[in-house]
Formats: structure tokens, sequence, C-alpha cells
């Protein structure tokens, strides 16, 4: 099996792939996470405010995947304590946040950490300089962090110990699907080369639609956007946790999180980006979008910006805002009957393992059968030895 793209689906591709008993090449075109995969808002979560547009199933799976990459990442995928003050303005009121926690908490099985409550007036003070003037309450539950590019890594790196190769930097540049598998030409140091293989999947991310227009005979399009979400660095730490704030003007949910040993992370936007993903780079418009909303809840802290990066989500087009779009991966291939070729659209950092799972069904249809070493969902994943990865 070929994968194109070493983002946090390739590797988790290749992990599945491996694990199930298959020859497993990855072509990364840069370097591990060097896309959306190390600009994302780092959160292994179920994704509360995806009960507003009740995609129920979206947020079961992704709790049910939080709580393995618990288990199987314990240095890599932390617990976290995440915290949602409201005030008058606050469009979401109190009840409809007791609703959304409760079901939240439900869809998570209720254990120690799936439970909700509300913070004492007297532990406000403690909310790492929160604005306290008209706060009405504040709500307190858990979801989990990580750093999604180590993450990346270490998945690679099990990958790798199951028998994976990664070719990196090496950048695939077309390829014909033929009747018994796909012949596909890459370039790696300088050179072009070609192999075959029995099927592809194009993990290629905000890319995908570029790379699966270069296949013969051309594989459906599929109407997607790609849609730019920007994180500001700003020094100090907000020591309690995450906290998720309502913007005043739009009402749009922004994190504000603890990152690294000194740092807070804030973030993100919504911004249609037509350009080439590699130049995708924060406008001053979202730069100033975050401050305002930060400097409104945050009034005595710091914003001087130490860094900024951009992302792109890949979602369906569709007119609106993006907040409303459907978050479900979307697997689209080449012949529904005997898919040699599988790309993946969208998607989860938290729900990479569930995907990969889902893309290796969809190639059984064509894959001769094979005797599995090992299942995903009892791999453990180590910190990588190998210390390249992207500074954000
Ligand atoms: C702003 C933002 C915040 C997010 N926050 C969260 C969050 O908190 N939690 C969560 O679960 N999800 C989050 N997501 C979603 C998550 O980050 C993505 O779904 C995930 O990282 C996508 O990974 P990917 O592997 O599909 O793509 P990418 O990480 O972009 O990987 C694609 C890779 O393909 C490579 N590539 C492209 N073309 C070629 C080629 N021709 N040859 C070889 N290689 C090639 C690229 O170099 C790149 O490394 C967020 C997304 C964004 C944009």
């Amino acid at each position: 099996m070929l994968v194109i793209g070493g983002g946090i689906h390739g590797v988790g591709v290749a992990q599945a792939a491996t694990a199930a008993g298959y020859d497993v090449v990855l072509l990364e075109q840069s370097r591990l996470a060097e896309g959306t995969s190390s600009r994302s808002s780092k959160l292994i979560h179920g994704g509360l405010r995806y009960l507003e547009t009740a995609q129920i199933s979206l947020v079961r799976e992704s709790l049910h995947e939080r709580e393995l990459l618990l288990k199987l990442a314990p240095d890599i995928v932390k617990r976290q304590k995440f915290f949602i003050p409201v005030y008058p303005q606050t469009s979401r009121r109190p009840w409809i946040m007791r609703l959304g926690l409760g079901l939240y908490a439900l869809l998570s099985g209720i254990g120690e950490y799936g439970r909700f409550h509300t913070l004492p007036r007297n532990e406000w003070g403690s909310l790492d300089g929160l604005k306290t003037k008209d706060l009405q309450t504040v709500f307190q539950y858990w979801d989990a962090q990580t750093d999604d590019a180590l993450l990346t890594r270490a998945v690679m790196q099990s990958a790798h110990q199951l028998g994976a190769r990664l070719i990196c930097p090496a950048r695939f540049l077309s390829a014909r699907i033929e009747p018994d598998g796909c012949l596909v030409s890459y370039r790696a140091d300088g050179e072009d080369s070609a192999c075959r293989s029995l099927t592809v999947v194009n993990a290629a991310g905000p890319w995908a639609r570029a790379v699966a227009r270069k296949f013969t005979p051309a594989p459906p399009d599929l109407a997607v956007d790609n849609v730019q979400g920007t994180h500001l660095e700003l020094p100090g730490k907000v020591e309690r946790g995450c906290y998720y704030i309502e913007v005043p003007h739009d009402k749009r949910a922004v994190f504000v999180m603890p990152w690294k040993d000194n740092y807070t992370l804030l973030g993100t936007t919504e911004r249609h980006y037509c350009g080439d993903p590699a130049a995708v780079v924060p406008t001053p418009e979202e730069k100033a979008y975050l401050l305002d909303a930060y400097r409104h809840y945050f009034p005595g802290r710091s914003v001087d910006v130490i860094d900024a990066w951009a992302g792109l989500r890949v979602l369906p087009s569709v007119r609106g805002s993006s907040f409303k779009r459907s978050r479900e991966t979307q697997l689209p291939v080449d012949n529904e009957a005997k898919p040699r070729l599988v790309s993946i659209f969208g998607g989860k950092l938290t729900g990479y393992r569930a995907t990969a799972e889902r893309v290796m069904t969809v190639l059984r249809r064509t894959l001769p059968p094979s005797r599995p070493v090992a299942a995903t969902s009892e791999l453990p994943l180590q910190l990588p030895i190998a210390p390249s990865s992207p500074a954000r």
C-alpha cells in the first residue's frame, strides 16, 4: 500500500495497514506533521460544540478515541480542565450549557472525568485573570490536550516499528490506476522514481484535492473548501486549564489554552482560503479578532504575540458559516466495488485511528487477505526518539 502525506491521517493509515499485515510505504513531501497536523488547536476532545449541530455520532466516536489515546499515549495526551465562563451577554445560556455538558458526560460514559460542575465563586479569582465583573457562573469539565506534531511522529514511530517505510522528503507526482494496481511516480533526492502498489491512500490534507487530480483515470471530484484557522502564541501560561470563550460580537467559540512550559495559545478563526496550502499565513484581521476577544476576557494579560500560524481544515463546500459544516470525515474512492484509491477529506486529529481503520475496511474490498500482527486499539504510543518536528 502506498500512502501520500505524513500528517496524522497518513501515519495513522500506515500504522493500521502494517498492523493488519500489509507492506506500506509512506511519501511525505517536506516533514512529518508539516501541514495541518502541527497547526491544530491540539485538543483531543469530543468536540462539545458539535453537539449544537447535532453531530452526535462524531462526538461519541471522538470521546471514545480520546479515552483510548489517554490510555495508549499517556506521555503525549493529557487530561485537561476546561472552563466556560458565562456573562449576561453570553448567547449560550447556563441551562443550555448544562444540557450540552450533561449530554457530553453521557456520551463519554460518565466516569470520574465525564462529570462537570460549576466553580464556587470564591475560586473565580484564581482563573488566570479572567474578567470577573458581571460573571454569572463558570462551568468546568474535562477534555484532553496534546502536542499534535509529537503525536504524529509517535504514530509514525509505531508504524515504523511494525515495518512501514517512510520516504521523506518525497513528493508524489502522478499515478495511473491499472486493473491490477497503481503505477505511482514521485520525486525524492532530486530524482524521479516509480513504484507499484495495490492501493493508494491520499492523505494529503489540504493538498488532497490537487493530489487526486493527478490520478489517471481521474477519480470523481469532491466539493470541498480549505478553511483557514489561525493560532497565536502569547507569553505567560494560563495555569488552571483551557478556557472556552465566546467572541462578543459574533458569538463564535475561541479557546485560550496553556501551551508548553510558559505560553498561552489562542485560537482559532475561520476564513475561506483558495491559495497554495504551503503559503497559508495568519492575516492582520485574524490577529486583531483573536486579540480583541482575549483582551475582553483577560484584560490584564500580555498581548505581545510571540508567534502565529495558520492551518487549513478541509470542509464540505456549503454556503454560510464554517461553524455549521459537517466535520465528518469523507472517504471517496475511485471505484466502489474494487477501490484502488481512497482519499481522506476532513477529519479530526482526535479521530485519526478510527478514520484509519475505516480506510482499511474500504480497502479490504481490494486487498488480499492478510495476517494481522497487532491491533491499533492496543498499541501503546511512545515519545518519539527522532527529534525533528515543526516548532509549533
Ligand atoms: C485551525 C485548526 C484547528 C484544529 N483543531 C483540532 C483539534 O483541536 N482537535 C482535533 O482533533 N482536530 C483539530 N483540527 C483538525 C486536524 O488538525 C486535522 O483534521 C488533521 O491534522 C488533518 O491531518 P491530515 O493528515 O489529513 O493533513 P495534514 O496534516 O495537512 O497532512 C498532509 C500531509 O501531506 C503532505 N503532502 C501534500 N502533498 C503531498 C505530495 N504531493 N507528496 C507527498 N506529501 C504530500 C503534506 O506535506 C502534509 O504533511 C484542527 C484543524 C485546524 C485547521
